[in-house]
């Protein structure tokens, strides 16, 4: 009998196979194709690789199918190391926010999706594993603070900081506000992997992930490494940005991956003068990224104007999505609406959902699975 993808994926994962990445697989019924990312390819190293892999898949090798595996080797500069793939007791849904490209915005929508979610009641944490540039810290006025470690059932946790009712851990809080530190692959990993698992993150019915830009390895570690709900890419307008964001879409479609994509946020759409409030000036381009998600078929969340207030908010440290009935809170509100929506969507449609309860809220019907 043909054996399914997902049980194919979920042996190789068992097998925690050191050094590789699985970034497709085919499955033919007599064939099974890998393409894995290895970062040290030897000949000794890949040939350990491909026994442990046709290890895991023994009982199918027995019955005749043949697996065929492709090695890449991954850029030197960026080392990898699996997150270890373990399931987060307490937390109902996970959202990925990605961009293709740095500067549009991503972890300004991060935070003001995160704020407008904790508003709404939901119990809500933010993990910035922006390796790039963490800028959570500075958006939640958080930079001088640092987790504690509190004793859970015996052991040592690391305490989220709370600010805003979200709760907080970046990798920016690895390293002094005034020190660039260039993340290697195994370092963000492994303080990737503490925050994530070695976290007092309690009961959380959304966790927010703000992803680095870029599709690269260490976006594979964490894809795979979690059962994320689904990923929210964020784009300007921009030809240049829209490409990338395509980039980003085809990254979570990708077959061994397959994380829905809830939909795509415009970000600096437009810009309206305080003395001209009628007149809407497409700085970027009119459009682009909701005919991106048209073309790309995946749903438009909306779209956020290009506005001092947002970008002051971001940098005094207090999201914009703070405010009451601004306009721009109004226009986050929806968004995180309709990202709800989705996650609701997105659960009942998918039988293999983490996701188990979402609380009724406006315009949202309640899920319990
Ligand atoms: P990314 O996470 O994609 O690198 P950021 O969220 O850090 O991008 O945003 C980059 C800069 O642009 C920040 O200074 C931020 O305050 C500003 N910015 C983001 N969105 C807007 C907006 N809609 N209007 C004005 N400034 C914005």
């Amino acid at each position: 009998m043909k054996i399914s993808k997902t049980e194919i994926l979920k042996r190789l994962q068992d097998a925690n196979i050191d050094n590789c990445i699985f970034v497709n697989l085919v499955n033919f019924s007599n064939e099974i194709i890998l393409d894995v990312n290895i970062s040290n390819p030897t000949l000794q190293a890949k040939k350990k690789a491909e026994l442990e892999i046709k290890e895991s898949l023994n009982s199918e090798l027995s019955s005749g199918i043949k697996v065929k595996i492709n090695f890449k080797k991954t850029s030197a500069d960026k080392p990898i190391k699996k997150i270890e793939s373990k399931k987060i007791s307490g937390i109902k849904n996970i959202i990925a926010i990605a961009s293709g490209k740095g500067g549009v915005g991503k972890s300004t929508v991060t935070s003001n999706l995160s704020v407008s979610l904790a508003k709404m009641g939901f119990k809500v944490g933010l993990l910035d594993a922006d390796i790039y540039g963490p800028s959570i810290p500075i958006m939640f006025d958080i930079v001088d603070e640092r987790p504690k470690s509190v004793l859970v059932d015996g052991k040592s946790k690391m305490e989220p900081v709370t600010n805003y009712g979200v709760k907080i851990l970046s990798i920016g809080f690895f390293t002094k506000p005034d020190q660039a530190v260039i993340w290697r692959g195994p370092m963000a990993s492994k303080a990737l992997n503490q925050m994530i698992f070695d976290a007092n993150w309690g009961e959380l019915d959304f966790l927010v992930i703000d992803l680095p830009p870029g599709t690269g390895d260490i976006h594979l570690s964490i894809l795979q490494a979690l059962p994320i709900t689904g990923a929210v890419i964020v784009s300007t307008p921009q030809n240049v940005a829209l490409a990338d964001a395509k980039k980003g879409v085809a990254m979570f479609k990708q077959e061994l991956i397959n994380v829905p994509v809830l939909g795509i946020v415009e970000n600096m759409s437009y810009f309206t003068p305080e003395e001209l409030p009628n007149n809407k000036y497409y700085l970027f381009g009119k459009d682009g990224a909701k005919n991106l998600a048209e073309d790309l078929k995946v749903p438009f969340l909306g779209c956020i104007p290009i506005e001092q207030s947002v970008r002051e908010a971001g940098d005094f440290g207090r999201p914009v999505a703070m405010q009451e009935d601004t306009e721009v809170s109004k226009d986050l509100k929806v968004i995180t609406r309709k990202i709800v929506a989705e996650v609701v969507k997105r659960n009942k449609d998918l039988p293999d959902s983490e996701a188990i309860k979402i609380t009724t809220m406006a315009g949202c019907s309640a899920v319990n699975k």
